[in-house]
């Protein structure tokens, strides 16, 4: 037992398998290594060509970056554009106007195929209804729709009339609807009857009218689209279909330029660790490393992909990897509204064949919960015309990337692990498929332009090795600009704890050849007998382990060690062959400790059903810390099934 605490994280565990890019990619490769010499040799004028080559400016800008008043940006000063128009009428004008920009599959199986031309056609239609219904330039616009094409159509119409969207899950309360609506004070709702989730029809108006009942007075109109056909209130003089408004109005509307430092949108974050905030974000910067990050990292050629993410609109890298970046690349892609076991679930790999997907970007859960499914449901289907692999969201445990690599991208694709956040609007760590040898579990470099580093408590740099907290040192294009509305939170969030420096809140550390790997929340790091034990590295360690599909680690206060780690777990669909007749809970115990260490062994370890997750699939270790530590539950509103805590819950205690 060591007396003096550690003042960084502990480096439990070392990866040594190596990925080197395939030869198809670091041939001709969309990002090839001169972009990281050409960001080194002068970040500002890398950003500026950025800017200039890969967006229309109606009006340049004349200074790169104003950073005079830190921690507030101004990018692309006196630049004006119009996002929509870059998202949509240019690829028109260009000539390719029959390209298809989505290919979207309902739930139930309905389909709609959308070209550039025909989006062009829908977002001046849903512009012109808007700026009816008294939206302009300066405005809130909510959204709260299901994952249809309408969704992006409105959040492009509203980038188009320089009015900012905030999009709340179609999954939220109408409590945590009303609180976005009241925050940003919008105006206008645009909602659907409902939407199809797991087989059935899901209600979202009666959310909408829950929260303007008594409460939301700013809004005066809400627009309703009909998906489910499901009955509907209504109110007379506020609601109007989007069939009456859109559908008949003029498909020819001017796009006007606004300033690149106008709000295009706000975005309230996971809620992963508490109350969510309200993240601003502005139109030049966010366009530009929207664009250059989506061509680069997912090697985009869009005249022959066809790229998948698959988000909901409702988070952050919907915004960025469904709508902004793919669209103002011209890309082609795929949009499906459901989940992936509806009604099988081997769905996502139909669709991926069906469509013939070449870019797949998803997150961790979904990886996990496939290798829980068992790998023979990808193998029904013919993937082969993928060639690239993305994950966000949460660090990918390796054994959970060599599964991807193995199983869905042919043992044979590049995997790109993108680290960003809501904050930073953009990927910000992350390989470049034709340049980088991959580390499965590492997102790696700071992307060509980017600058961050390992921090220790004093916020001196660690050195390769050292584990400690992941500060951005240089502000990025797609910055957020504020929390909406509170600028003294903005500051005390990000920029106190290391002055000059953006802290992320995240825990990571630097391995030999100083790539950087994620290692979980700060929040969540455990103290136990003075190491500091990141979740990541006792997660991915379980994960190791052939019986364990998805696991979850916190500390829990402890008599002799401080805080003692305990793990909830999921079983694979074939873990009784795995471990036979041994007690689960003792060779998992084992298994870690081998794998990286006695300090790390789970003082328990709980096998579960279901974990926590909110509604972008992150898993809510505050929550599971707090039934290890038997305590009251706190906020939950942002969570995706408020049923798991009480299993879990009851499991627990009837295990005593
Ligand atoms: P809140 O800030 O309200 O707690 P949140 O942080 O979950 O919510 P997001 O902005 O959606 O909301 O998530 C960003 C976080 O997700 C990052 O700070 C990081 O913890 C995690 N993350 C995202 N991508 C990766 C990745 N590739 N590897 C490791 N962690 C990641
Ligand atoms: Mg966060």
């Amino acid at each position: 037992m060591t007396t003096e605490p550690s003042k960084t994280l502990e480096n439990l565990s070392v990866e040594s398998r190596r990925f080197p890019p395939p030869e198809e990619f670091a041939r001709d490769a969309v990002a090839g290594p001169e972009l990281y010499e050409q960001a080194s040799a002068d970040r500002l004028a890398f950003w500026a060509a950025q800017a200039r080559e890969r967006l229309h400016w109606e009006e340049d800008f004349s200074e790169t970056l104003d950073w005079t008043d830190p921690p507030f940006a101004k990018w692309y000063v006196g630049g004006k554009l119009n996002a929509a128009y870059n998202c949509v009428d240019r690829h028109v004008e260009a000539g390719n106007g029959d390209r298809v920009a989505i290919h979207f599959e309902g739930e139930p199986g309905d389909t709609r195929t959308i070209t550039y031309a025909d989006l062009q056609k829908e977002v001046s239609r849903a512009a012109n209804a808007f700026a009816a219904l008294g939206v302009g330039e300066g405005d809130r616009v909510a959204v709260y729709l299901p994952m249809i094409p309408e969704a992006i159509v409105t959040m492009l119409a509203c980038a188009r009339l320089g009015a900012a969207h905030s999009v709340v899950f179609g999954g939220f309360s109408a409590d945590a609807l009303r609180s976005r609506i009241d925050d940003a004070q919008a105006t206008l709702v645009v909602t659907a009857d409902g939407g199809y989730r797991r087989g059935s029809a899901a209600a979202l108006k009666p959310a909408v009218d829950g929260a303007l009942d008594g409460g939301a007075d700013s809004v005066r109109s809400v627009v309703v689209v009909r998906r489910t056909g499901q009955d509907v209130e209504w109110t007379e003089g506020r609601d109007v279909w989007w069939h009456d408004v859109v559908d008949t109005a003029s498909d020819e509307h001017t796009p006007q330029a606004f300033d690149a430092e106008n709000p295009l949108f706000i975005l309230y974050t996971s809620g992963t660790t508490g109350k969510p905030k309200g993240i601003l974000h502005t139109t030049g910067g966010y366009l530009t490393q929207v664009a250059y990050t989506h061509a680069t990292v997912f090697d985009l050629r869009p005249e022959t992909d066809v790229y998948w993410c698959t988000a909901d609109v409702g988070w952050v890298t919907g915004h960025s990897y469904v709508v902004y970046g793919p669209l103002a690349n011209g890309a082609t892609q795929l949009v499906y509204e459901g989940t992936p076991d509806t009604p099988h679930k081997a769905r996502w790999w139909e669709l991926a064949a069906k469509y013939g997907v070449t870019i797949l970007y998803t997150a961790p859960t979904a990886i996990r919960t496939f290798m829980k499914w068992g790998e023979e449901l990808v193998a029904e289907h013919d993937l082969s015309s993928i060639r690239l692999l993305g994950s966000v969201g949460e660090s990918i445990n390796p054994e959970a990337w060599i599964w991807y690599r193995r199983v869905v991208g042919h043992d044979r694709t590049p995997i790109v692990d993108t680290w960003w956040q809501t904050e930073t609007g953009a990927i910000m760590i992350s390989p470049l498929p034709g340049v980088t040898t991959l580390r499965p579990g590492s997102a790696q470099k700071p992307l060509p332009g980017i600058s961050a580093a390992v921090v220790d408590d004093e916020g001196k740099e660690v050195p390769h090795g050292g584990g400690g907290y992941l500060v951005l040192t240089e502000p990025w294009p797609a910055m957020l600009r504020t929390i909406w509305g509170d600028d003294q939170r903005f500051k005390d969030t990000y920029w106190s704890r290391f002055p000059g420096r953006y802290f992320a809140g995240d825990g990571a550390k630097l391995d030999d050849d100083g790539d950087v790997w994620l290692l979980g929340r700060v929040d969540d790091v455990m103290n136990v007998s003075g190491h500091r034990l990141s979740t990541t590295e006792i997660e991915s360690a379980l994960v190791s382990h052939p019986a364990v599909a998805e696991a979850a680690v916190v500390g829990a206060a402890d008599d002799t060690t401080g805080q003692a780690p305990v793990a909830f777990v999921i079983l694979r669909g074939n873990s009784a062959s795995v471990i036979g007749d041994t007690d689960p809970q003792e060779a998992l115990r084992d298994h870690v400790a081998k794998q990286i260490g006695a300090i790390a062994k789970p003082k328990r370890v709980l096998v579960v059903q279901e974990l926590p997750k909110t509604r972008s699939g992150k898993i809510m270790r505050r929550l599971l810390r707090d039934v290890a530590e038997n305590r009251e539950l706190g906020d939950v509103t942002t969570l995706t099934d408020s049923g798991v805590m009480g299993l879990i819950q009851t499991g627990l205690a009837a295990k005593g």
